[in-house]
């Protein structure tokens, strides 16, 4: 809760963040209409970088697409759910 409540504070843009929900579970942000996946770590600094999914290897995994990041979280089933495409 704590942390939640850091990046609230360091949020610098409300508007971008109004479009999405935030999986504190997961780890990242999912766009409310879409249901896209997009990287947390970007998107608390005004950065809208969705993440894909890498299917390269034994491990799912999604990846950032801003390359300075490059950040990946582990996928799982259900985080499809929801995604409108
Ligand atoms: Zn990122």
């Amino acid at each position: 809760m704590a942390i939640a409540l850091l990046w609230q504070g360091e949020k610098k843009d409300g508007a971008i963040m109004e479009n999405y929900v935030f999986l504190p579970e997961r780890g990242f942000y999912k766009n409310k209409k879409t249901g896209c996946i997009f990287c947390s770590n970007c998107l608390v600094n005004g950065l809208e970088s969705s993440m894909a999914k890498s299917m390269t290897g034994p491990r799912l995994y999604w990846q950032c697409a801003n390359k300075e990041c490059g950040r990946t979280i582990d996928r799982r089933a259900s985080d499809d759910e929801g995604v409108v495409s």
